[in-house]
């Protein structure tokens, strides 16, 4: 059986998306994907998707123009948790590049273990449980997710099983992504003293970039429908912005 997937369309503006995302307000919109370069806060990059793009979808390639355009030697970059996926962690691992991106909560069925109470073991390539059961590897999905599954005949008599499986006959399913292993580089580059400075400046300067956007622009907005309008109304707001970091910047030099 082939899924359908239901997706809301404007009447007034078919070229805008459905934005649908916990604790935001939903609406049909577009979304300015911006970067920002961390030293003068000048807009590098803005590009302008329907609403019901996800963050991480553009990500890559934006970065991969902005290198190739500009000759960019990134060093590094900070994101927020909507850009913690592994496509993202492995393309900054092969570029080489110091990736820090918030921590995204996952909240875990109430009761059962979470993930992270499952250890993983690089050098046998297992996961141990909470009651200390070794869970093998035993296949790869389509989707790139290796599964370690445990054994249900020790399940069946463990005393946490209440907080596990909940079924005596059933099997533990633990999968890890064959890409894992970047993300969890990103989460150690996250918690290092530079990946704390260098989220820090992230709040500072694109967060900062969209309020003035949006406060001091009429970036909050869109004055004309379609997606070549709302691309040319955000390009030419960043254009005003870095006009004015320039000028102040060079005000400062003298
Ligand atoms: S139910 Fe099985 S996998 Fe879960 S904690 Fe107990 S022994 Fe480990």
């Amino acid at each position: 059986m082939t899924e359908t997937k239901e997706i809301r369309k404007s009447t007034t503006d078919p070229d805008c998306g459905f934005m649908s995302r916990e604790n935001k307000q939903e609406m049909f919109c577009y979304l300015d994907h911006r970067t920002t370069d961390m030293k003068f806060n000048i807009i590098t990059d803005a590009y302008v998707t329907p609403g019901n793009v996800h963050d991480s979808v553009p990500y890559l390639s934006r970065l991969d123009r902005q290198i190739e355009r500009f000759g960019f030697k990134v060093e590094a970059v900070a994101l927020d948790s909507g850009y913690l996926t592994n496509p993202i962690c492995k393309g900054l691992h092969d570029r080489s590049i110091f990736g820090v991106i918030a921590h995204r909560r996952f909240q875990p069925t109430k009761g059962l273990f979470p993930k992270w109470k499952f250890t993983y073991d690089k050098e046998q390539d297992i996961y141990v449980c909470p009651n200390g059961q070794k869970l093998g590897y035993r296949t790869t999905t389509r989707d790139g997710y290796r599964e370690y599954k445990s054994d249900p005949k020790r399940c069946a008599t463990c005393p946490l099983l209440n907080q596990c499986t909940r079924s005596k006959n059933k099997q533990k399913v633990v999968t890890r992504h064959v890409w894992e292993e970047h993300k969890e580089k990103v989460r150690i580059n996250r918690l290092s003293p530079s990946g704390k400075v260098l989220y820090k400046y992230r709040k500072e300067k694109v967060e900062r970039s969209f309020a003035d956007s949006k406060e001091l622009h009429g970036l909050r907005y869109c004055r004309l429908r379609g997606l070549h309008n709302a691309s040319e109304q955000v390009l030419l707001t960043a254009a005003c912005q870095n006009m004015k970091k320039i000028a102040t910047h060079l005000a400062k030099l003298g």
